[in-house]
């Protein structure tokens, strides 16, 4: 890709990281340190979640994706300069056969202290176990609603009850936390989000809403956007007051809020109203192998190529990208902004 931002003018195919920042930890211009990385295992999904795809999508061929190796072997590099934290995601990431198999390699990395996933549970009763045994424990489903006919119509598929079947599943095999995310969208979270709260508590599930983001194939306006102080005033309503976490992590993008009544807690990602890059300690690997620094970014590092390479110094050709990549990365996405240029990748092809 070759698209520029106007007002962006850091490029990911530009400066190396100076000599001081590349004897530290995965740092940026602005000072940011980097520890979390998305992985994406695959662009295909059995859902077509109308805010985050096309229906009518080529996905990319099989040769074309990084196999289970590639992946570990970059994520070994990129642990060395201090990336601690991943999180598998797709497209639909239970879609890619013998995931257990990528999970147990990156669990034998020395250094990597947390893995998780994010699926839209379709397939979860059948993996719970498989995916608990190669050591994932941290879990999040998407689901959006609890009406079928509104799941119906906003994944473009059936499967409410596949899902809900999966999140019981991974309940009983003992993934703990188990987080469930909600899109934030004017039309539905008004309707569902109070039910969804209630099912979440009776569960010991985490409820958290993301805000809709201008990353999908239809247009976005920010009045689409149902905001984060618009769900703390709804769910307080109902609930009675949500009072921020005193264990807030300040680097994580969910704000948290724990019910007064000690029903559970809420997060809210608030992507538009509420933006964080300032704290971002993200970067992505596409299924395909190309490196963001951003999910909106403009710019991509095609490490694959590097991966595939038959030179014995690849691993140092792959710790410079990743250093070039997150040294480059701009000081935010500009979503309220007029200079917002929206990626040609949409959501699935990306990894949320
Ligand atoms: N298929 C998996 C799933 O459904 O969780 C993983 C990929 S999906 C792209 C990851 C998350 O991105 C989901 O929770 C989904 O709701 C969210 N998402 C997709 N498009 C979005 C958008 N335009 N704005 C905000 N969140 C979005």
């Amino acid at each position: 890709m070759t698209a520029r931002h106007p007002l962006r003018l850091a490029s990911d195919a530009g400066r190396s990281a100076p000599r001081a920042a590349q004897s530290a930890s995965l740092q940026d211009s602005f000072g940011r340190r980097h520890n979390n990385l998305r992985i994406s295992v695959t662009d295909r999904c059995n859902l077509r979640c109308t805010y985050c795809m096309p229906e009518e999508v080529v996905f990319r061929d099989r040769s074309e994706l990084l196999s289970f190796e590639e992946i570990a072997r970059f994520t070994e590099v990129a642990v060395r300069l201090g990336i601690d934290k991943v999180r598998l995601t797709g497209g639909e990431p239970l879609l890619r056969s013998e995931l257990p198999k990528l999970v147990r390699l990156l669990a034998a990395i020395p250094g990597l202290r947390d893995i998780g996933l994010t699926t839209n549970g379709v397939l979860l009763a059948q993996h719970a176990g498989a995916l608990f045994e190669a050591g994932l424990r941290r879990l999040n489903v998407s689901l959006d609603t609890l009406d079928p006919d509104r799941f119906r119509k906003l994944a473009r598929r059936d499967g409410l009850d596949r899902v809900l079947a999966g999140l019981a599943a991974a309940k009983a095999v003992g993934f703990h936390p188990i987080k469930v995310n909600a899109i934030a969208l004017r039309g539905v979270t008004e309707f569902d989000a109070v039910s969804l709260a209630r099912y979440c508590r009776d569960n010991g599930f985490e409820l958290r809403f993301i805000e809709f983001m201008p990353i999908g194939a239809e247009t976005w306006n920010r009045s689409q956007v149902f905001l984060a102080d618009e769900l703390l005033e709804l769910l307080g309503g109902e609930f009675g007051p949500l009072v921020p976490a005193a264990d807030q992590d300040p680097r994580a993008p969910a704000a948290d809020y724990d019910y007064a009544d000690g029903g559970g807690r809420v997060g809210i990602i608030a992507s538009v109203s509420r933006p964080f890059c300032a704290s971002c300690n993200r970067l992505r690997i596409t299924a395909d192998g190309k490196l963001r620094n951003c999910l909106f970014a403009l710019d991509e590092i095609d490490v694959k190529e590097l991966l595939r390479a038959a030179d014995r110094n690849a691993d140092e050709s792959i710790a410079e990208a990743i250093r070039r990549n997150v040294w480059n990365k701009w000081p935010g996405h500009e979503i309220n902004s007029a200079a917002f240029v929206k990626p040609t990748r949409t959501m699935h092809a990306i990894g949320g």
